[in-house]
């Protein structure tokens, strides 16, 4: 077998490299990424027939099957960056996507797309945490410009169709929108869908459709999609089934029961039980009278501190930090570092942090020795953490911290260590950051109860310090 195999080999070789041509998986993947880049400038039918001659060509190869997905009647053309404030993993990236847009109408989804973040810089709670959000406009192709309804079915990229409920709100479908993400080389499960022709909107899991560019519709279907908000409204939406308990809707009016009850403990201003939420008039329950989850412009107490949170699960309030480690990845959260009691120089420890629009997260440092260092967590699990949630709250530290600053210039916090200081031994240098969301002109903190400890983070590095 083998000497039948030997010869072959020896043969072929030759016959392979007599050309200067790329191997086909090569070529495909050449022309795969020159579409995509086409796309990223706006050249959408250029690139759609461009996929469809990598299709055709080269079907068998990776490029060739990525391709042939965006060669049917409706799907995907490329995606570009509208906003990018920083790297995905540690920011929430938005997807913004049209359905319903034929490929010569790219063009005006690329206008209405720029609303997206807009809408954000542009409301009072979004605009404060507006840097912790990426935005990417996906540009989506659609055969037809409809919504299905009554029985008539369009082809569009998303399959747009006007809900069951009472007012036609439109939807679009989730499988398809999951499809598109796909496409890209992050994500976050996110988007807000531009649906043409459709009326209002409905959020859900991740994914907001919004018909037409009012501010208040997007923002409202962004609370349920992102923020896993209800309804506060009262008018008839449609049967929905029992009531359950959402961070802003309660079954029950039992203050002690209430899921905002801390809310009521800390007596804030407007926060009550009032009935009528969730599309009915009575059995459900409600913190306010005017939050955009009903019929007022911005989120209440109890909605905005479930958004903050929320954009928490995703972004660290700590950017990055040094010295960095010895041999480690580069985003370390825990660092070992050796150093002589005799080293003249003081060692400076630097921790950039994420920087909200009005106010700034306040940073505290520890040089504690390792008898009285907390556990440290498994840095291995915190740096692959997808969900910040899984870490927990940070043990607490009973030591008063050596040094606490607020509002860093250039987003950076600084602490000096001189090992003149210290005994010989083994310390820890802690540096804890919290983001106490004391934002300008508000009368309190926006969140009152963290107990993820999700406004939390830490860097530490081992000091060993030696004769
Ligand atoms: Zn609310």
């Amino acid at each position: 077998m083998r000497l039948a195999v030997i010869p072959f080999l020896v043969l072929a070789g030759p016959a392979l490299g007599a050309t200067d041509d790329p191997p086909p998986a090569e070529a495909a993947r050449l022309l795969l990424e020159k579409a995509e880049a086409g796309a990223a400038r706006g050249q959408y039918a250029k690139a759609v027939n461009t996929y469809e001659k990598i299709a055709k060509e080269w079907p068998q190869t990776p490029a060739g099957q990525v391709a042939a997905r965006r060669t049917g009647t409706s799907g995907y053309v490329g995606h570009v960056d509208l906003v990018r404030n920083g790297p995905s993993r540690n920011r929430v990236d938005v997807a913004i996507m049209g359905d319903g847009f034929e490929l010569g109408q790219q063009g005006d989804f690329d206008t209405l797309a720029k609303v997206a973040p807009r809408n954000f810089e542009r409301h009072e709670v979004l605009e404060e945490y507006y840097a912790y959000h990426n935005f990417i406009r996906v540009n989506l192709r659609s055969k037809d410009s409809g919504v299905d309804q009554h029985g008539r079915d369009y082809d569009t990229a998303l399959g747009a169709f006007k809900s069951g409920m009472a007012q036609g709100q439109v939807a679009v479908r989730p499988d398809l929108v999951r499809a598109m993400l796909a496409e890209l080389p992050e994500h976050d499960s996110l988007a807000i869908v531009f649906v043409k022709n459709g009326d209002l909107g409905t959020g859900g899991n991740g994914v907001a459709s919004v018909g037409g560019r009012d501010p208040k519709t997007m923002v409202h279907e962004w609370g349920h999609a992102f923020g896993g908000l209800m309804d506060e409204y009262t008018a008839f939406t449609g049967h929905r089934g029992l009531v359950r308990n959402g961070p802003n809707v309660s079954r029950t009016e039992d203050p002690e029961q209430v899921p905002w009850r801390h809310w009521l403990e800390a007596r804030a201003r407007g926060v009550k039980v009032y009935e009528g939420a969730d599309g009915r008039p009575q059995g459900a329950w409600k913190p306010t009278t005017n939050c955009i989850m009903d019929v007022g412009m911005d989120f209440c107490p109890v909605c905005r501190e479930a958004m903050v949170l929320r954009i928490h699960e995703f972004v660290d309030p700590i950017e990055g930090s040094t010295p960095p480690p010895h041999g480690g990845p580069a985003d370390a959260i825990h660092v070992d570092m050796k150093l002589s009691v005799r080293q003249l120089e003081p060692v400076e420890f630097r921790v950039a942090v994420m920087q909200p629009k009005s106010h700034g997260v306040t940073a505290m440092w520890w040089v504690l020795p390792e008898e009285e260092a907390p556990r440290p967590s498994d840095p291995d699990v915190d740096r692959t953490l997808k969900d910040r949630r899984d870490r927990g709250p940070l043990p607490p530290i009973e030591a008063r911290p050596l040094a606490r600053s607020r509002r860093p210039k250039g987003g950076e916090h600084s602490f000096s260590v001189d090992p003149r200081d210290f005994e010989p031994g083994r310390y820890r240098v802690v540096c804890r950051v919290i983001d106490e969301t004391r934002v300008r002109g508000s009368k309190g903190p926006w969140v009152l109860s963290d107990p993820a400890g999700l406004l939390q983070s830490e860097r530490t590095w081992w000091l060993s310090l030696d004769q």
